[in-house]
């Protein structure tokens, strides 16, 4: 079997590692735009933060795969004949395959104002991460205030760069927090010695005799080196759409991670799949979900036939004043009961929402030990048989939290 994967991050390679497993008789060609072997976007801020060098970022090289397995990097697959089942690369060369997985993941939102000349980025790729490295020499503006925003400001931070951040909501992490959970992140944030301006924006942003001044909707005028854009993705479509299979806001897949046309499948942020505590298809743009519809996409095309259940989001932020770990949903939707409690001398949260007796959010601050069971009985919608008052309390245990099958 003739299988191309197209996008070599955390749906391609573990789609390509689990047939590595399963389908070892399979041929199979890696396509990715980038030039670089497989590596940790998530890592990006780390790398960013000088914490960690390109090699530790790197996960996997196209020399540990067996010679049936063929990296192609730096080509960009520009169009899918459905028909024929081809694919056309940049340089004009086709492919043929039997099955194949879309994995082009997602790209960063770039607004009107974003201008590399300008010395304005958005971090999605290796190349974004190094731009801004070689381009920053003492102070940066991030705009966003979402996880990519926090961690983006704190790598730069890590690197002794003084950070601003403008952030249009009236506080970070607005998404998923409240405004008294998100003021304990704020306050961390001010405290560590980044800037934060909240409820504003970027009007525009001019370079002058190497001098880069960033206006704000409020008047206000930032100096800076260079300007990222931590704004939030959006899926990758274009190329689906001009191979005529079906897209959403997202590509659209069933629950098999099949895609509208035969023999094509698609996993990780460029596609919508349920999200579990939503109980909708949403893009959840997240490495290990990434991974795990990889996995399953995998399986579905070397014919073992398997559901991908679904997931949920979560996300860890960690830095060296505060550990939030969040899942699920807290906000946004009617019908939740939220319960929580805040411990300010010991600068702890806990905050679990539930739809009837179901949990279906969390957000742990500074108590990240509690924190995975409870991603899980989320994840499987697992009802609660203590009071929730005593979890926010911190005053049970894993073994009583456990419903008995
Ligand atoms: C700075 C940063 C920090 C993050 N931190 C976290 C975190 O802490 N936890 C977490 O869970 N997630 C995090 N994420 C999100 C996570 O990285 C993504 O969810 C994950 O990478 C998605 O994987 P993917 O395989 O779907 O696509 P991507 O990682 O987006 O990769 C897609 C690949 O396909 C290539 N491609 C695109 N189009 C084509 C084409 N036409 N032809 C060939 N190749 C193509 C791209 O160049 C890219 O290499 C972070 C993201 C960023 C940017």
């Amino acid at each position: 079997m003739n299988i191309v994967i197209i996008g070599s991050s955390a749906a391609g390679l573990s789609c390509l590692n689990t047939l590595c497993k399963i389908s070892p008789q399979a041929k199979i060609t890696v396509i990715s735009a980038e030039r670089y072997s497989p590596y940790s976007r998530c890592l990006l801020t780390y790398y960013l933060g000088n914490s960690m060098t390109e090699q530790e970022l790197t996960i996997s090289s196209p020399s540990d795969y067996p010679s049936d397995v063929r990296f192609i990097l730096g080509q960009k697959a520009e169009q899918i004949d459905t028909q024929r089942k081809t694919v056309r690369l940049s340089d004009g060369k086709e492919l043929g395959y039997d099955k194949l997985l879309i994995a082009v993941g997602a790209d960063a939102i770039k607004p009107k104002y974003y201008a590399e000349g300008k010395r304005t980025f958005t971090l999605r790729y290796l190349d974004d991460a190094k731009k801004i490295a070689d381009t920053t020499k003492g102070k940066a503006v991030v705009l966003g205030g979402g996880f990519v925003g926090i961690k983006t400001a704190y790598g730069l931070l890590e690197r002794n760069i003084k950070t601003d951040m403008v952030i249009t909501s009236p506080y970070p992490l607005a998404m998923v927090l409240d405004e008294a959970s998100a003021r304990y992140i704020e306050k961390d944030l001010v405290d560590m010695g980044i800037g934060i301006t909240t409820r504003d924006d970027v009007a525009d942003i001019s370079l002058h005799k190497n001098a880069l001044k960033v206006y704000l909707s409020s008047g206000r005028v930032l100096e800076s080196d260079v300007v990222v854009v931590g704004k939030g993705v959006k899926p990758s479509v274009d190329l689906a759409k001009a191979s005529g299979i079906k897209v959403n806001e997202g590509i659209s897949v069933n629950e098999y991670l099949e895609t509208s046309a035969p023999d094509i499948f698609a996993a990780g942020d460029c596609c919508e799949t349920i999200d579990l505590a939503r109980n909708k298809l949403q893009i959840i743009g997240l490495w290990p979900v990434a991974v795990e519809q990889g996995y399953f996409a995998a399986l579905n095309m070397s014919g073992n036939r398997s559901r991908y259940p679904g997931s949920i989001a979560m996300n860890s932020l960690k830095t060296k004043a505060f550990h939030l770990i969040s899942a699920g949903l807290l906000k946004g939707e009617p019908g939740l009961t939220v319960y929580e409690k805040h411990i300010p001398s010991r600068k702890q949260f806990r905050k679990i929402a539930f739809r009837g007796d179901v949990p279906v959010g969390m957000a742990f601050y500074n108590c990240p030990e509690e924190a995975g069971l409870f991603v899980n009985l989320i994840k499987k919608a697992m009802p609660l048989i203590v009071k929730p008052e005593k979890v926010v309390n911190g005053d049970v245990s894993i073994s009583d939290i456990l419903k008995p099958l």
